[in-house]
C-alpha cells in the first residue's frame, strides 16, 4: 500500500470508484466531484489523487499539485456554467471545521441565496 493511499478514506474510495460520485472533472493527480450536500447551486470538490490527509500533510514538493487545484477551480467553474464569481475553502483540521481527512477545495457558485455562506 502506499502511503499516499489510505485504504479506510472515503474520498480515496470515490477515486477507486468504490463509492459513486457525480465526476466534474479528473485527469492523472487530481479528481473533481459534486458534494454530496451542497451549499450552494454549484458545490464541487476539487482533490489531489494522492492521500494527503490535510493542507499541514502537504509537503513543499506538494506545492505544484496545490497549485493546480487552484488553478482548475476558475475553469471548472466556467465550464459547469458559473461565470459570475465563486467561493473556495479548504476546512483544516479540527478548528477549521474538516470533516473529511483527505484534502480537498470546496468550490461554490450559482445564484444566492445558498444555504450556508
Ligand atoms: P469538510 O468539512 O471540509 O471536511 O467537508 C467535507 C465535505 O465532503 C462535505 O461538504 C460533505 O458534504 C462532503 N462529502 C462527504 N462524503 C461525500 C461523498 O460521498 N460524496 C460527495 N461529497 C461528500
Amino acid at each position: 500500500m502506499s502511503a499516499r493511499h489510505d485504504p479506510n478514506c472515503i474520498f480515496c474510495k470515490i477515486i477507486a470508484g468504490q463509492i459513486p460520485s457525480k465526476k466534474a472533472y479528473e485527469d492523472e493527480e487530481l479528481l473533481a466531484f459534486h458534494d454530496i450536500n451542497p451549499w450552494a447551486p454549484v458545490h464541487v470538490l476539487i482533490i489531489p489523487k494522492a492521500h494527503i490527509a490535510t493542507l499541514y500533510d502537504a509537503q513543499p514538493e506538494d506545492d505544484a499539485l496545490l497549485g493546480r487545484m487552484l488553478g482548475l477551480a476558475p475553469r471548472l467553474m466556467r465550464e459547469l456554467g458559473v461565470d459570475d464569481g465563486f467561493r473556495t475553502i479548504v476546512n483544516t483540521g479540527p478548528n477549521g471545521g474538516q470533516e473529511v481527512y483527505h484534502l480537498h477545495m470546496h468550490v461554490m457558485g450559482g445564484p444566492r441565496p445558498w444555504k450556508k455562506g
